[in-house]
């Protein structure tokens, strides 16, 4: 079972996890920018975050054989922190970086004026720098929160294949499935979704557009829930292609659509473009 987990927060985790990771199939990750539980008290401390992000991790991931990318943000909480805001002018620097897939996590924590602000922001950056979005939906209020995200995603002009929005539940699924955003799924040890759940959803809405992540960070969280919602997935009669498809495929075409996504001497040897010899994935069409 090969695993890209599209969403896990590294820089809280160890090295028994990648190892663990690795282990269990794990060969690429996407760590979005977030809140470290620390308020940070200037752009500064961002500055040291990101560059981390690009820089520190991705070689720690390496000597994991995992393949380690970032989305770069400020993130839905901090954007209510008035020290906190000069953030979204240091963003374009890291935007054009190519170890940087997206941008996210945007989105809302408890949906003030202030968060709108960020966010339609960060979707303009989004659109003016070609880039996906990873938008985060709020734990508390969820189907007004997801209803009021995709609104502001409609008004940005992105499209919305380029958006993937991200804590889905039984709640909001259907709501994200209509808009043509790709939908996210964070599997928990005890909130969020279970791998049971997952399963359920996919038997319901199928497979496409589906990501499946651990969102694993510095909670309680597990990074291993990826490979056992594709265990949970076998266990329901689902394929082997359909499990490559939901945890490999499906991240590999979305964030793809950077063009950034370099995933060779990891991807099939027959994916590789025998002209140009270019495994850079564009994804999409
Ligand atoms: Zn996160």
């Amino acid at each position: 079972m090969r695993i890209f987990d599209p969403h896990i927060h590294m820089t809280s985790r160890t090295t028994d996890d990648y190892e663990r990771m690795a282990a269990a199939g794990v060969r690429a990750v996407v760590e979005p920018a977030f809140w470290l539980g620390q308020p940070r008290t200037s752009a500064a401390s961002f500055t040291d975050y990101f560059d981390s992000l690009i820089g520190w991790e991705p070689f720690r991931a390496g000597q994991f054989g995992v393949r380690h990318f970032a989305t770069i943000a400020l993130n839905p909480k901090e954007a209510n922190d008035p020290r906190c805001r000069p953030v979204l002018d240091l963003l374009p620097r890291y935007l054009d970086k190519d170890a940087v897939v997206a941008v996210g996590e945007i989105g809302y924590d408890s949906m003030t004026p202030e968060e709108d602000e960020a966010f339609a922001a960060q979707l303009a950056l989004a659109v003016a720098y070609d880039l996906p979005a990873l938008v985060h939906t709020p734990h508390r209020d969820k189907a007004r929160g997801c209803e009021r995200t995709l609104a502001v995603v409609a008004e940005s002009g992105i499209d919305a294949g380029r958006v993937v929005v991200d804590h889905l539940n039984e709640v909001t699924v259907k709501l994200v499935r209509e808009s043509g955003c790709w939908l996210g799924f964070s599997i928990y040890p005890d909130t969020k979704m279970t791998p049971q759940r997952m399963v359920e959803l996919l038997r319901e809405y199928g497979t496409d557009r589906m990501l499946v992540n651990s969102a694993a960070d510095w909670g309680r969280s597990d990074p291993l829930l990826t490979r056992a919602t594709g265990e949970a997935m076998l266990a329901a009669g689902f394929s082997d292609d359909d499990v490559d498809r939901v945890l490999w495929r499906n991240p590999v075409e979305f964030y793809g659509q950077s063009g950034r996504l370099d995933l060779s001497d990891l991807e099939d040897p027959a994916a590789v473009d025998p002209q140009t010899g270019n495994s850079i994935l564009r994804g999409g069409s």
